[in-house]
């Protein structure tokens, strides 16, 4: 059973890894901008009260991001593990996570930090802009918004599992098999 923390910036790659994941490993894949997108799509007071920030590339309050995280944790069942997918995004969300986490008997294995430059972030969500009907992936004052954020608001999440001893860092460039198997051999040494 493995918990993982998949992170890095907004275009990193992290949903592309997480399929691959998910069908090697059988884990349950918690990714909270899916989530967000699914209670947007069914017209939810969830839904609406995280669009504003999402169609601005701001971050959703901690307490609403903790709170969703929290049902979705306890609703599943038989759980093989997590693949916590651009979540958690704050510090605060980190320490929430360990608790709740905690009260399962649960625990973190490990953060696996994707590195990828600016300007190729850029270039990707521009590209992903085209067909993902994403409102935040289609401006380029909104893309800056979501590094800008990702820089300020979540990076210091990465300092946190590092304390722990927890952070390995992948080159997030580069061939799709070639990243995936970095971050399978990340995992396989947990
Ligand atoms: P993503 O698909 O992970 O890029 O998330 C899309 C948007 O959903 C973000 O720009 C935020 O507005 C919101 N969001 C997703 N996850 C979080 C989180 N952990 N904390 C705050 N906001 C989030």
């Amino acid at each position: 059973m493995y918990n993982i923390v998949l992170f890095g910036p907004p275009g990193a790659g992290k949903g592309t890894q997480s399929e691959k994941l998910i069908e090697k490993y059988g884990l349950t894949h918690l990714s909270t901008g899916d989530l967000f997108r699914k209670h947007l799509g069914e017209g939810t007071k969830l839904g609406q009260l995280a669009k504003k920030y999402m169609n601005e590339g701001r971050l959703v309050p901690d307490e609403v991001v903790i709170g969703m995280v929290e049902d979705k944790i306890n609703e599943t069942k038989n759980a093989t593990g997590f693949i916590f997918d651009g979540f958690p995004r704050t510090t605060a969300q980190a320490e929430a996570l360990d608790e709740m986490l905690s009260q399962h008997n649960l625990k973190i294995n490990g953060m696996i930090a994707l590195d990828v430059p600016e300007d190729v972030l850029r270039v990707r969500i521009q590209e992903r802009g085209k067909t993902s009907n994403r409102v935040d992936d289609q401006d380029d004052v909104k893309i800056s918004t979501r590094i800008k954020v990702y820089l300020e608001e979540t990076l210091p999440v990465a300092d946190y599992y590092a304390a722990q001893n927890k952070l390995q860092k992948i080159n997030g460039v580069g061939e799709i098999a070639q990243i995936f198997k970095d971050i399978t051999s990340v995992i396989d040494s947990y």
